[in-house]
């Protein structure tokens, strides 16, 4: 019998030099033991880039890399560094280092620094400017170098400045057609020219009118279409991180034609029926080979108090029902649904 290993996943922000050991440590003392062989890293702009220094905003260095990596590899964990592309660049008004080096980039330059939602969420880069790519490829190449990576995440969540009116490349065009621009411009960099594995998020190709979702985990305002124009090979990660009654997108992104693996959050209760919806939607297509496993997210600040908090929590610590602080509900939640994946799907 041919038995593959599900896909047991976990994602958290990372780019501190300073707490590297600890997260070396973490990785040894508390995902490889839960099972974890899964590890999106989000790194974005914290990494310590060689070719543009000016986008470097954290302390993360290559060396550092090499050396999470190689932990990573010691204990059968595959690397996947994520890196933001097109929106959430920036918070609110404030734009991240990208477009404070390379202001020309961006979507809504008009938009004022101290603007908070629902002015605007995050800003975005133009895909239409003509050399956003090449600065963006060169940054995907150095982190791929340095952690020897054979996939790489692209973000692409909660995208909402795009096509702008005052954008004079955008303006007036289709916004589906922009976003699955910028989805096959980064496709061609990474699948067909690195021939790495690509994965993104799903939100932005989720029509939320039709499946019943919110403005977040799916799309009111018109990328959806660009599902179907976009290479099938690029890995879904679609996040629900409440309870709902349906996930509809997982069983779309599957009769698509694509791999999809669903993201939780903390909460143990809707990460539980997620997946078990998930799996019944694969079964009922026949398709449980498009549903490789799972991936619990982490949205909290991974600072030395978290990360001690995680190694030194003693093993099935609590029972379902408890109600918890986020962190340890995140660990709890990490512990059941690995467990949940550890037989084949
Ligand atoms: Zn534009």
């Amino acid at each position: 019998m041919n038995v593959i290993d599900p896909v047991r996943a976990f994602h958290l922000r990372f780019g501190s030099h300073d707490l590297v050991e600890l997260f070396k440590e973490f990785i040894e003392k508390v995902l490889a033991p839960k099972g974890i062989n899964h590890l999106l890293l989000e790194c974005n702009t914290s990494f310590v880039f060689e070719s543009h220094p000016e986008i470097t905003d954290g302390t993360l260095t290559k060396q550092d890399a090499r050396e999470i990596a190689a932990v990573c590899k010691n204990n059968g964990i595959r690397l996947i560094p994520l890196f933001q592309c097109l929106g959430h660049q920036g918070w609110g008004g404030a734009p991240n280092s990208i477009l404070k080096a390379h202001p020309e980039f961006d979507e809504t330059p008009y938009v004022p620094l101290d603007a908070k939602w629902p002015e605007i969420f995050c800003r975005s880069w133009c895909p239409e400017h003509p050399d956003v790519n090449q600065l963006v490829f060169g940054l995907m190449d150095e982190l791929i170098e340095a952690f020897d990576a054979d996939a790489f995440h692209v973000g692409m969540d909660e995208v909402y400045e795009i096509a702008d009116d005052n954008c004079p490349r955008c303006k007036g065009k289709d916004r589906a057609d922009l976003f699955a621009k910028a989805v096959n411009d980064m496709h061609g960099h990474l699948v067909e020219d690195r021939g790495v594995e690509m994965f993104m998020w799903g939100d932005r190709l989720n029509d939320s009118e039709k499946m019943g979702y919110d403005q977040w985990e799916g799309d009111t305002f018109g990328t959806h279409k660009a599902i179907d124009f976009i290479p099938k090979d690029i890995v879904m990660m679609d996040w629900h991180y409440e309870r709902l009654d349906l996930y509809p997108s997982i069983g779309n992104f599957i009769e698509k034609g694509f791999t999809v693996i669903p993201a939780c959050w903390f909460k143990t209760d809707a990460a539980i029926n997620l997946l078990n919806e998930s799996k019944h939607q694969a079964k009922e297509k026949r398709a449980e080979s498009k549903l490789p496993g799972m991936i619990v997210t982490s949205w909290n600040n991974w600072d030395k108090e978290s990360f001690e908090r995680f190694i030194t929590m003693p093993p099935n610590p609590f029972g379902c029902d408890e109600k918890l602080e986020e962190l340890d509900e995140l660990y709890r939640t990490m512990e059941i649904i690995t467990k949940n994946l550890s037989n084949r799907m």
